[in-house]
């Protein structure tokens, strides 16, 4: 995600800003009028996203938990981290753009959190699968 530091992740890199309805139809999917995070990632909820590039989008989360709580996700609809077993390639540039955001907002010394959920026990609310970036304070040891 050599591109996502470039980006700093608080601007959206020239490719992203230039974006084509063309590419952003490549996030288009059945359930995308319906979802969300498929919403804002296509540019429907405008200027959400903080960093977006052809597969991976981050945004800030709503209702952040943290000082920092930023959402990344794949810009194609995926429903959880569960069904990306088959696509390791995809699940790795989730998460290094998620290390990215981190390192963006000056985590890495300091320290921060990767979550997804999955599922009614994962406590999933939101149905694109999404790894949340948490930091800027001391966050509780609680996970379950
Ligand atoms: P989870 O419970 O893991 O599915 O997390 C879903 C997250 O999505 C929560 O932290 C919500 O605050 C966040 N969220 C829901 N709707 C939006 C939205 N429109 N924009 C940004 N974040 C959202």
């Amino acid at each position: 995600m050599a591109g996502a530091r470039a980006a700093g992740l608080g601007q959206r890199p020239a490719a992203a800003q230039h974006r084509t309805n063309a590419s952003n139809a490549m996030s288009a999917q059945p359930s995308a009028s319906a979802c969300i995070f498929c919403r804002i990632v296509s540019g429907d909820i405008p200027g959400q996203c903080v960093y977006e590039d052809d597969q991976v989008a981050a945004f800030e989360d709503i209702a952040p938990q943290a000082p920092v709580h930023l959402l990344v996700v794949p810009r194609r609809h995926v429903d959880s981290v569960d069904a990306l077993a088959d696509d390791p390639g995809l699940l790795g540039r989730v998460m290094a753009a998620a290390v990215a955001a981190a390192r963006a907002r000056n985590l890495a010394e300091s320290g921060y959190r990767l979550v997804t959920n999955h599922g009614r026990d994962g406590a999933q609310s939101v149905a694109h699968l999404h790894v949340h970036v948490l930091g800027g304070r001391q966050l509780r040891g609680q996970l379950g």
